[in-house]
């Protein structure tokens, strides 16, 4: 039986969390398909950046520190974080960003493993990881082999089925993004960590597209350190600062090597020598950028209003409808999915290849769809449960469909490129 507008309205009218949309400030005439980039503005950001600009910066002054909980902020807003990645309190902290964070992390994995298993060589990723991801791994062990330390290799593979076939004795850490941000591959964090442990590697998860957009459970997966961003699905707005997870058994193994005066036992003592803070303060470095980081709290609050299974039911129903309609409505279109069909295996986005992927996303873009376009070819659709109606996904395919249709991706300023895509 074909899906019909009276079935995806049926669903709409079925949803407990509608009234969630109420949260966020989305501009008229947009289908906002792009949150898995940058999430909506909840709508409690602008009085709260009000407040922290008018009042406790201009007001306050240097008092708001203490006054308006400033300095405990990272932590304060990774404990809150961390209930939706499965972290206990004092586990993370919200600060610089995924790349930074994952500099810190991968080089306190590094160096315990070197302490403990100095053989071990080599780190595992995927090619088609974010490439932050992989520059930051190139730049550490880089720098690590200056300095006279043996070369690491970073043993890339081309799909999640090789990764049984790289995991070998040699591996001091796999590092690996659990929900692949082209594909929409989600890894299985719990057998992947255990199966990394049997070879006596550690785990570096980035959750860039998984924090606020697929349930995690970090301690139950029993991972050893996670990074992660809070201005994509976590809705904290563009630039906001990221997220730092250490499991408890490695916290205090090393102090990471941006050891800066934040991460101090007693950064107010202003002592000449650096100790490090117990616990996970020691991952900060310096001065956090307070009103970008007070945004955050406003994003993580709506998340308290429901729960991530609740979220997840949503988002798979999203997804599959959005694939079956491009399936009943745009068949005989040069679209291949590249997203898995198994919900246990994919996260909160479709993906597809188009030859001319840009174009077709940048005719979407001037009828009002935002998806967002990833070479190669890729068009790829973000699905919000918190803000996305089934009627939303409906009506994004009747264009998708329109637009393909017609040919009408193919005019000169659907072709023409900005800095970002
Ligand atoms: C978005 C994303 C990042 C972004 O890193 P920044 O340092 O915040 O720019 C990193 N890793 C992955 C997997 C991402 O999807």
């Amino acid at each position: 039986m074909p899906i019909t507008l009276a079935s995806v309205q049926a669903q709409d009218a079925r949803d407990a969390l509608a009234p969630l949309r109420q949260e966020f400030n989305l501009p008229g005439g947009v289908i906002y398909l792009d949150g898995n980039s940058l999430g909506a503005q909840p709508k409690a950001a602008l009085a709260r950046a009000q407040q922290v600009v008018q009042q406790e910066w201009g007001v306050g002054l240097i008092r708001s520190w203490n006054t308006a909980g400033w300095f405990e902020l990272p932590q304060r807003l990774g404990n809150q974080l961390g209930q939706l990645v499965g972290a206990k309190d004092g586990e993370v902290v919200v600060t610089d960003t995924t790349s930074v964070n994952l500099f810190k992390v991968l080089a306190a994995a590094l160096r315990k493993q070197r302490a403990v298993a100095p053989h071990k060589r080599v780190i595992v990723s995927e090619r088609r990881n974010f490439p932050t991801d992989l520059y930051i791994a190139q730049g550490l062990t880089e720098q690590l082999q200056a300095h006279g330390a043996p070369a690491y290799e970073l043993r890339l593979i081309d799909s999640p089925e090789e990764l049984g076939h790289a995991l070998k004795d040699d591996v001091a850490v796999l590092m690996l993004t659990h929900v692949n941000y082209q594909t929409g591959y989600m890894y299985d964090m719990a057998a992947t960590t255990a199966l990394a442990h049997h070879h006596g590697a550690v785990t570096v998860w980035d959750l860039a597209h998984s924090a606020g957009a697929v349930p995690v459970d970090l301690n139950g997966a029993n991972a050893d350190y996670a990074v992660g961003c809070t201005y994509k699905y976590l809705n904290g707005g563009p630039g906001s600062p990221a997220f730092l997870w250490v499991h408890a058994r490695h916290q205090n193994s090393f102090w990471q090597p941006l050891s800066g005066w934040w991460g101090h036992a007693r950064p107010f003592a202003m002592e000449p020598g650096y100790e490090a803070k117990a616990g996970i303060s020691r991952y900060l470095c310096g001065t956090q950028p307070i009103t970008s980081l007070a945004m955050v709290e406003c994003g993580l609050d709506v998340f308290a209003k429901t729960s991530m299974a609740a979220l997840r039911d949503k988002s798979l129903a999203l997804t599959t409808l959005f694939m079956e309609l491009v399936q009943q409505e745009c068949a005989g279109h040069p679209l291949t999915l590249i997203t898995p069909t198994d919900p246990a295996r994919r996260g909160s986005q479709v993906s597809y290849e188009h030859p001319h992927g840009f174009a077709v996303v940048q005719a979407l873009i001037a009828r009002g769809v935002i998806p967002d376009y990833r070479e190669p070819r890729i068009m790829r659709f973000g699905f919000t449960p918190l803000y996305t109606s089934f009627e939303d996904v409906w009506n994004a395919v009747a264009i998708l469909k329109d637009i393909l249709d017609n040919g009408s991706w193919d005019q000169p300023q659907f072709h023409q490129r900005g800095a970002v895509t």
